[in-house]
């Protein structure tokens, strides 16, 4: 767990960030700001083999431009030569369709128009197929958001599931994709349901109703303010959620 802050950061905390490893391959899961600084905390910038992006939310992505800065500039780094260089491997960039644009665009404004894609091996997935990185066989799930947004589901060779929901409102969507698995990490990002207009996000209660749903294993609460209530937020989610349930904590370490 690097981050588990909304789209403001906790103190000290960082924005939507998770790694998932096993004995062959290092997947990073949403690059949101500030998780860049908490992935050299945990290890080698260079020794990720890949990163997906749910959504293009600042809080989700934003953090892909220090990260393609290291790769590119640092002293470790591939002088943005994709493929390489030195022995340097770019790691995979998948992002949602038409997010390639998007991010050209950032990078044009930034007066750097080939710095994200020197830097990664950029690809957009097709959420209704599945992908791989490595060792590890993702699956999307297109969630209800602001915009376009992806639940994914990554399962390792030897069969452990981890689900991350993203940011979503309300769906049923979650029901069969998460069915049965190991580690469904949802968020609960509001005190209470928006009022009116779109949902786009869960309180913790409807985290764990989803949950419940989903017969996931484990819960974790994601995607929550260092300002709310931990101890109310877990108590909300085990209204419906019968499992083990917690509050996500950055440095975090979940063992499938
Ligand atoms: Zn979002
Ligand atoms: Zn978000």
């Amino acid at each position: 767990m690097l981050g588990k802050s909304p789209a403001w950061q906790d103190v000290d905390g960082a924005c939507s960030g998770y790694l998932v490893e096993d004995d062959a391959t290092r997947l990073l899961v949403d690059c949101g700001s500030g998780v860049f600084s908490k992935l050299r905390g945990v290890c080698d910038y260079t020794d990720v083999d890949g990163v997906v992006i749910t959504h293009m939310h600042p809080d989700h992505f934003f953090d892909l431009v220090p990260y393609a800065c290291a790769l590119t500039y640092g002293p470790r780094g591939h002088g943005g030569r994709r493929g390489g260089h030195d022995g340097a491997v770019s790691p995979q960039l998948l992002v949602p369709s038409g997010a390639t644009s998007f991010l050209n665009t950032l990078t044009v404004v930034g007066g750097q128009p080939r710095l994200l894609d020197g830097a990664f091996a950029i690809s957009e997935y097709d959420a209704a197929l599945p992908a791989r990185v490595g060792s590890l066989e993702l699956r999307f799930q297109p969630v209800p958001h602001y915009v376009p947004a992806n639940a994914v589901d990554v399962r390792c060779a030897a069969g452990g599931r981890f689900t991350f929901g993203a940011d979503h409102g309300p769906t049923d969507a979650l029901d069969e994709f998460a069915a049965g698995t190991d580690l469904l990490f949802l968020e609960a990002t509001l005190p209470a349901p928006e009022p009116d207009g779109q949902r786009g996000h869960l309180t913790a209660g409807e985290a764990g109703e989803h949950a419940a749903r989903c017969g996931a294993r484990r819960l974790v609460l994601t995607h929550i303010s260092d300002e709310l209530d931990g101890d109310w937020a877990l108590d909300e989610a085990r209204r419906s959620f019968a499992g083990p349930v917690e509050v996500a904590r950055a440095g975090a370490v979940y063992e499938i």
